[in-house]
């Protein structure tokens, strides 16, 4: 008997990979295979007992200045989360209930059904399209009250332009959500966040977690009317992020020369790995983000995707398998360093290749 009300009694928990304890190179969870800035590993080994006795300030002023100097907003337009995933969940307890559904393109992350479960919370979805592509006209026919995209979307890497986006804003019937977190892969002028100047129903999440190298320090953030970000503000934990992440994250904003430099390089790694793995013979989706999602070549004797994660675990390297429909026969591989990428480019050479 576990006591749990139903509605979380139903709940399939989101699927947590294994702790990486003996993988050596690790492609699953779409980290950055390069760290920060020196200044931001300096921080955190110069943190102090002070820091730690102390609450972090609630109102995270230093880090929301810091971002809001970045995009050229006001700092009343931006709340902080413990990571991006706390802003998810709190985006299904603020405005979503029984009555006011979410919608959102199927495939997605994961992460959001579980959010909406959790806060009892009805979402649907809208299958993308046979090349993932997303179907706006039938997402804006489901009148739900919350739309919510991934764009560039996870797992499939597929983006939709600012136009798209914009049309989305202007005809739905109410609040519009974007997670960008692999925007800094697509680049700024896909992301929707100078539309929320001009769009009081529009809300875009971005994460210290991908190309800022800080999954572990968890921060992420949102952008929109300072109307949503009070609601938000109302929501979210109290203190949810710690003062230690959040002069982390303040000074990895600082340092956009570094994040530009591990953008171009993940991005260029990519590009090489694609075309490197389309020889092989693998399906890959078009990515504007640090992973593809691809379907191995089905020649007798082949490994199935299922096989190949587990073939691929067994010689230390750790990739992505969904078991859900339209991605049984696919796998997701995170762009690591262009060493990385070859070694697993040579292991598939002889997988697929070599007999
Ligand atoms: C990785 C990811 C996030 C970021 O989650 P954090 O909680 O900020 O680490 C958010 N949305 C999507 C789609 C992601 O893939």
């Amino acid at each position: 008997m576990s006591y749990a009300l139903p509605h979380i009694e139903r709940i399939t928990p989101y699927p947590v990979t294994e702790a990486p304890l003996h993988r050596s190179i690790k492609l699953d969870q779409n980290e950055s295979p390069y760290p920060p800035s020196n200044q931001v590993i300096q921080l955190l080994a110069a943190t102090s007992e002070q820091i730690m006795r102390r609450y972090p300030d609630a109102a995270a002023s230093t880090l929301r200045n810091t971002i809001a100097a970045h995009y050229g907003i006001t700092s009343d337009r931006i709340v902080i989360g413990n990571g991006s995933s706390e802003l998810i969940t709190a985006l299904f307890r603020t405005f979503v209930d029984r009555e006011r559904s979410a919608v959102m393109p199927y495939p997605t992350f994961a992460l959001y059904q579980v959010a909406a479960e959790a806060a009892n919370a009805m979402i649907q979805f809208v299958p993308t399209r046979e090349d993932f592509s997303v179907d706006i006209e039938t997402l804006l026919h489901t009148n739900a009250s919350v739309i919510a995209l991934v764009n560039p979307n996870a797992p499939t890497g597929r983006l939709l332009s600012r136009d798209e986006i914009e049309t989305i804003v202007q005809r739905a019937p109410g609040l519009v959500c974007i997670d960008e977190a692999y925007m800094d892969f697509a680049g700024e002028d896909y992301s929707a966040i100078p539309l929320t100047q001009k769009y009081d129903n529009l809300v875009v999440l971005r994460t210290f977690s991908k190309a800022y190298a800080l999954s572990g320090a968890r921060i992420g953030y949102a952008i929109g009317s300072p109307a949503i970000i009070q609601a938000f503000e109302k929501t979210k934990t109290i203190y949810n992020v710690s003062s230690i992440s959040l002069a982390l994250a303040n000074q990895a904003m600082q340092d956009q020369p570094l994040i530009r430099n591990i953008v171009a390089a993940v991005c260029a790694t990519r590009d090489r790995f694609v075309t490197a793995l389309t020889d092989i013979g693998f399906h890959v989706v078009p990515s504007r983000t640090n992973f593809v999602l691809c379907t191995p070549p089905s020649a007798p004797g082949c490994p199935d995707a299922q096989q190949l994660v587990q073939l691929l675990a067994a010689n230390g390297i750790a990739i992505r398998y969904f078991n859900v429909p339209r991605l049984q026969d696919k796998v997701r591989i995170s762009i690591g360093t262009d060493e990385q990428m070859e070694s697993l480019i040579d292991l598939l050479r002889n997988g697929y290749l070599g007999v």
